[in-house]
């Protein structure tokens, strides 16, 4: 079921991506495509609640197939990650990402998020790859937030600080992704040096119907702001649920209301929320 809904959603992606059949990723399946450098990024528009207007956009691992079809990153990053090809991986799609970024006016004052796999924190070669990535393609490390989920955040300790601050070292931003549906950790989260917080979108989707959902967003809106954190909430998908963000004082927001993943074309001609004022 949960496959199903994943497909159903990129489905609604853009009008010409489909969805593709269900079956299991070979790692002989993603070494060829690592090899024929087929991954590729979409990119989904990210606002300020104050003003509406966009600051950036979080880039999304694809994977084209023949028929046109995209292959969502849950159908093969775990897979990549089992068989030890996840760094290749995500140099890939970060090299993708950040050679074909949105073409717009702003370009250079956007910023740009990017997931980080668990598995990539322990290369102590990263920080130093990804700020070279940067400078071949002009982009400053301060436009770059680093996503990395709370679970990630959890395995040990010291060596996450470490790698985790190094990337701060060179500039990049940090957000904890995910915040709320993993472990707790309140104290990794003012320990570690996060710069960013975004709320899970499970809460957020469910924002105008559930008090519950509500209350944990208050919560988790008030406890980001009060560690001096940017805090973004996804899976933003009517306009209620942005209206209660903008009450709360949540300082950006991102989902299917806002603006689809999209190619860098589309993306490029994004120009904003119609209807909010
Ligand atoms: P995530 O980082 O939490 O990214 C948000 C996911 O929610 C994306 O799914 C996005 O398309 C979807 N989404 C955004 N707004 C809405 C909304 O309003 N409603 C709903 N229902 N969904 C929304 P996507 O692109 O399929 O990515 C799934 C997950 O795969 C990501 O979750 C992230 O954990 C992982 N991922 C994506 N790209 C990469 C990557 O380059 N590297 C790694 N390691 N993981 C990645
Ligand atoms: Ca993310
Ligand atoms: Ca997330
Ligand atoms: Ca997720």
């Amino acid at each position: 079921a949960e496959l199903l809904e994943l497909l159903a959603k990129d489905t609604h992606e853009t009008l010409s991506i489909q969805s593709s059949p269900i079956s299991p990723v070979s790692d002989r399946q993603i070494g060829d495509a690592l090899k024929a450098e087929a991954f590729v990024a979409h990119f989904q528009p990210k606002i300020s609640c104050l003003t509406g207007g966009l600051v950036g956009f979080e880039c999304l691992a694809r994977w084209p197939q023949p028929d046109g079809s995209m292959i969502p990153p849950d159908q093969f990053i775990c897979f990549a990650e089992q068989k030890g090809l996840i760094d290749a991986l995500t140099r890939q799609v970060y090299d993708y990402a950040l050679a074909n970024l949105p073409l717009c006016n702003l370009r250079n004052q956007l910023k740009y998020a990017l997931n980080l796999s668990p598995i990539n924190l322990k290369d102590a070669t990263f920080p130093h790859w990804l700020r070279n990535k940067c400078c071949e393609h002009n982009v400053k490390p301060s436009q770059i937030i680093l996503e990395v989920t709370e679970t990630a955040s959890m395995e040990n300790p010291l060596v996450l600080l470490e790698h985790l601050t190094q990337f701060r070292i060179y500039g990049f931003q940090l957000s904890i992704d995910d915040f709320g549906v993993g472990y707790s950790s309140l104290v990794q989260l003012a320990r570690l040096p996060f710069s960013e917080l975004k709320v899970d979108q499970m809460f957020v989707k469910t924002l105008a119907s559930s008090k519950e959902s509500q209350k944990i967003v208050t919560a988790v809106v008030g406890l980001g702001k009060s560690l001096g954190l940017n805090v973004v909430a996804e899976g933003v998908e009517d306009v209620s649920a942005l209206g209660l963000l903008q009450d709360l004082g949540c300082d950006e927001a991102q989902g299917y209301f806002i603006g689809r993943p999209m190619d860098r074309v589309s993306a490029g001609n994004w120009n904003g929320l119609s209807g909010l004022s």
